[in-house]
């Protein structure tokens, strides 16, 4: 099943294959008419990705980011759609949280090579290109390198959170996050919270954030199965955020991987949830014709 909207997506500015231009050319071949370039802590991608999406007059881009923050025993990721992301004191702080992510990923790099598996910082940065560097940059170095086979199997066996190489990051809260986004008009969602699993500390954490201002949930998400977007969409009722969906689509492969609007979202939660960008003056931020009320 797929879909005319698709809420986040990741660009060669972050740790997804296709440049921003190659993203929206795609993601419009699948019919996808409404999408938000969502790459990790950083905001460079836009402007690529407008230009881009200029092309297609019945195409709408939706400037957004995606944040990484850790509660105890889990990492939370929150998407900020409709930002200010010409903002100066938020690409301040995009750009502090790029200088930590480098900084982490030379300790990984530091430990791989205690652990016998060197990989060359060159390597890293090659595939990080223009981006915020992340693990998956580290995981095709190790592929390179010839290590592991495939950038799951790099997760599995190091960089996962509980893997031999893996290094914390500078915390940020997932209410920090959803104030930070707030300030800069955003819409705050919470990123695929299957994460989760059957975890009790899903419910506590969204109730805490819908306080916070969260507005809305990933429910349509990869391979999430009809019983899971079930309870999911009941989590949304009970909380009130609109149930919104993503394809997080990166191009590295994996049996995950779903294409831009290769998800089941349907127009209806999209459209309530342009309508709050419209109540809260945001929507103008999006370029093309849902930027109209
Ligand atoms: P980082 O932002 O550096 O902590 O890297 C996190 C990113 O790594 C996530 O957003 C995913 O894109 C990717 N990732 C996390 N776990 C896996 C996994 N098991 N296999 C492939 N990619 C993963
Ligand atoms: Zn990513
Ligand atoms: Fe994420
Ligand atoms: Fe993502």
């Amino acid at each position: 099943m797929t879909s005319p909207a698709d809420f986040h997506t990741h660009s060669t500015f972050s740790d997804g294959r296709l440049s921003p231009a190659q993203l929206v050319d795609l993601a419009y071949r699948n019919g996808v008419r409404i999408m938000s370039l969502t790459d990790h802590d950083i905001v460079d991608g836009l402007p690529q990705a407008f230009e881009a999406a200029a092309k297609y007059p019945d195409f709408s881009l939706v400037p957004g980011v995606e944040m990484s923050t850790d509660v105890p025993g889990n990492e939370v990721h929150i998407l900020g759609h409709f930002i200010d992301w010409e903002d100066p004191t938020f690409r301040e702080k995009l750009a502090r949280l790029q200088e930590s992510r480098l900084g982490r990923a030379r300790k990984m790099v530091e430990k791989l090579t205690e652990l016998g598996k060197p990989v060359t910082w060159a390597s890293v940065g090659a595939f990080a290109a223009e981006g915020a560097v992340g693990r998956p940059h580290i995981a095709l170095a190790l592929v390179e390198a010839g290590h592991v086979t495939t950038v799951n199997e790099a997760f599995d066996r190091y960089l996962s959170r509980n893997g031999p190489a893996y290094v914390e990051r500078d915390r940020l809260t997932p209410q920090e996050v959803v104030r930070l986004l707030l300030d800069v008009g955003g819409l705050p969602t919470i990123a695929h919270p299957g994460e989760f699993g059957d975890s009790p500390d899903l419910e506590p954490l969204l109730a805490q954030l819908a306080d916070a201002g969260l507005v809305g949930i990933e429910v349509y998400y990869q391979d999430y199965e009809p019983a899971q977007i079930k309870k999911l969409r009941g989590l949304a009722d009970t909380f009130g955020l609109v149930p919104l969906g993503g394809s997080d689509y990166h191009g590295l492969g994996g049996p995950r991987q779903r294409e831009p609007g290769m998800i089941p979202l349907t127009m209806e939660p999209v459209n309530r949830y342009l309508a709050l960008a419209g109540q809260r003056g945001v929507r103008g931020r999006a370029r093309g014709p849902s930027a109209v009320a």
